[in-house]
Parts: structure tokens; sequence; C-alpha cells
């Protein structure tokens, strides 16, 4: 018998999806994924299963870390009758988050969008069938890849990839900062720590930003902001907090030290939609396209997308939940109008 929604992924969008589509009486089943390994930095729980203090998501008004609060998630969707696929079967026991039980949560591998029900396969070889899909695979933030860079950020060491999550943190107060990139996103992300540090630097690997005219010069004539042109980081220095990074100048070769209280990657975000490819229509970025911008249908009737594979722009943990709901109630929907309850 078909699935009547499986969702792929499980990050805020994912499991809220599941909530959601449990309570509906969906009976959803979700392939979580396996956890990578350090660089992709892919995990059951998505992105904030690598942030420390969440102090932005509504309702935690002290504050939650990134792994209780997708813990809670999870635990929220299994008690209304979500299914995981897993080594050991559909039901898990997720009442303790530290038992490793997410290692034996299944990927994704392949999806067959070419006839309903549609096909999932998983890690079994056999596919699942649904009827509806919600994509929720999110994106991953991009970094440089470096042992020191990625050991800080596990261990929330001073070391992040989303300024609007991290950057508020009292360690950063009236310190210097810097970020890494010369996109919108650096620039953005640079601005924003303006507030509360008393400088940030902005690491470019060029002579030249990428980002747009308009945001560009915003940065430029922000007297707390200074471009660092023709420079990468080749290390991060500190061993429980960021102390600094080793810089090499692109152009002459040159290696200097920058002592800093804390880093942030600017460097853009890659979607979780490989998978994908070829099944339904990605923007040139490689994100899912929305068919309607307040919806969360795609190119094929049935599948709908939320969270930040389907949204380059706001990467929230809590617009992600929102997504993740609206697809579940376009999904319940849709399933009605088809006669499948
Ligand atoms: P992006 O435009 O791809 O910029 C990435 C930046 O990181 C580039 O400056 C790039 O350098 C640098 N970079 C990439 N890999 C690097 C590495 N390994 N080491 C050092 N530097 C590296 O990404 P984005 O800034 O995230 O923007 C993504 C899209 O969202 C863009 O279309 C952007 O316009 C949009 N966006 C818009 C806004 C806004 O309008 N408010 C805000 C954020 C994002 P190079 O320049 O040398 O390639």
């Amino acid at each position: 018998m078909a699935e009547k929604v499986v969702i792929i992924g499980s990050g805020p969008a994912g499991w809220t999806a599941a909530i959601y589509a449990a309570r509906a009486n969906l009976e959803p089943l979700v392939f979580a994924g396996r956890p990578k390994q350090v660089p992709s930095l892919v995990l059951p729980g998505g992105q904030l299963m690598l942030t420390t203090e969440v102090e932005n998501f509504p309702g935690f008004a002290h504050g939650v870390t990134g792994p209780k609060l997708m813990a809670s998630l999870e635990q929220q969707a299994v008690r209304f009758g979500t299914r995981i696929m897993t080594d050991d079967g559909l039901n898990p026991d997720v009442s303790n988050p530290d038992d490793g039980h997410a290692y034996k949560y299944h990927d994704c591998t392949k999806l067959d969008l070419s006839s309903h029900p549609f096909k999932v396969y998983g890690e079994n070889g056999e596919p699942v069938e649904a009827h509806a899909l919600i994509i929720a695979t999110g994106a991953t933030a991009n970094w440089i890849g470096l042992p020191n860079e990625q050991r800080l950020a596990r261990s929330g060491g001073g070391v992040s990839a989303c300024a609007v999550c991290d950057g508020a943190l009292p360690a950063f107060r009236n310190k210097e900062l810097a970020v890494v990139g010369g996109g919108d996103s650096a620039v953005e992300e640079a601005t924003y720590l303006t507030k509360f540090a008393s400088k940030v630097y902005m690491i470019h690997r060029r002579d030249q930003l990428r980002a747009s005219k308009i945001m560009a010069q915003r940065a430029l004539s922000n007297p707390k902001i200074e471009v660092l042109w023709n420079k990468v980081v080749i290390d991060v220095l500190g061993d429980q907090m960021i102390t600094g990074v080793k810089l090499k100048d692109t152009k002459t070769g040159a290696e200097s030290e920058k002592p800093l209280a804390g880093l942030f990657m600017g460097i853009g975000h890659t979607p979780a939609t490989a998978f994908l490819e070829g099944q339904l229509d990605l923007d040139a970025k490689g994100y899912v396209k929305l068919k309607d911008t307040y919806r969360t249908t795609t190119s094929v009737d049935g599948v709908f997308a939320a969270g930040d594979v389907a949204d380059s722009v706001y990467r929230q943990a809590i617009t992600a939940a929102g997504m993740g709901c609206k697809a579940a109630l376009d999904a319940e929907r849709w399933l009605a109008e088809k006669g499948i309850e």
C-alpha cells in the first residue's frame, strides 16, 4: 500500500510538516537522513544540530540549544504517529536524544516522480510508494573546510555560519569579529554584526566584492567594517574559543595573523537537491522552484517543498518550520481533493 505522505528531511521544516501531517492522521513516513562526516555536516535535525544557543526561536525566552530544540520537534512528531525509516524498523524510540538512534536513520537516495504514486528509494533497495511527498532536505552553509574551523563550529567556540543566529551572543559583544566572503550574504552578515561588534573585518579572496552595488556600498561606507582584500583563511586559532585566524594573501602569498573573537562564514549555501535533478524544477542555484510564492507547491503535482531547500532568502529555523506547516496543510488538502484519506 502506498504511503499517504512521505517527508524527506528532518530539520525544522521536516519535523514541523510531520507534526501537522501526523495530527491530520496521515501517518507520515520520514526519511530523516543518515549522519554524514565533516565537512559535509549533513545531519538529521539539519543545521541547528551544529548550533549551540538558539535565542531567536519564539517560545524559548531564555534560549535553547539547537540539538535540544530538534530533539523536541522529533519527539513531538513521533508522539502523534510519525514513523521514521531506520535500520530497526519504522518506530524508533526517540526518548533519549543522546543514544545515537539518529545514526540508524535512512537517507533517501533517489526519487521517481515520473508516475503516481511516486517511488522513494531509501537504503533498502525496494522503493516506498507515496501519494504525496514533502521535500525538506534543507541547504548546508558552505564552510572553508579547515579542521580547526569545523572543531570550533561544532563546539560553540565562536565560529558560525549564521550571524543572525549567533551574532548577538554575549561572547561577541564589543569584540573584533570577521566574516569570510564578498557576496551579498557576507555584506549582510557583516552589517548585522556591526550592531554588536566593535569592528567587523570582511575577509575576501579577491580585490572586488561580488555583492550587488548597493550592498557593496553599504559595507564600504560603514565605519565599523573593514575589508581585508585578497586574503584567505588558512587556519583558525584557539583552543576552546577562537582567538584569531591565520591569513594568506592570494596575490603575494604572504601569511599573517589577525586576532578575532568570532568568525562567520558568508560564502554561500548549497541546497541538498542533487537527488532531485531532472525530476523537479530547480532554479539556477539548485533550490527547488515553488510554483506559487505563497504555497509549497512545486513543478510536480503532489510534491511539496519546505524550508531552506526552497528558500534562499530567509533561511531561519522559524521560517522553515512555518513552511513545513504549510507543506503539510497543502499535502493534506491535495490528498483530500484526490480522495486519498
Ligand atoms: P555568493 O553570491 O555565491 O557569494 C559567495 C561569496 O563567498 C563570494 O564572494 C565568493 O568569492 C566567496 N567564496 C565562496 N567560496 C569561498 C571559499 N571557499 N573561500 C573564500 N571565499 C569564498 O553567495 P551569497 O552571498 O550567499 O548570495 C547567494 C544569493 O543570494 C545571491 O544571488 C545574492 O545576491 C542573494 N542574496 C541577496 C541578499 C540581499 O539582497 N539582501 C542577501 C543575501 C543573499 P568570489 O567572489 O571570489 O567568488
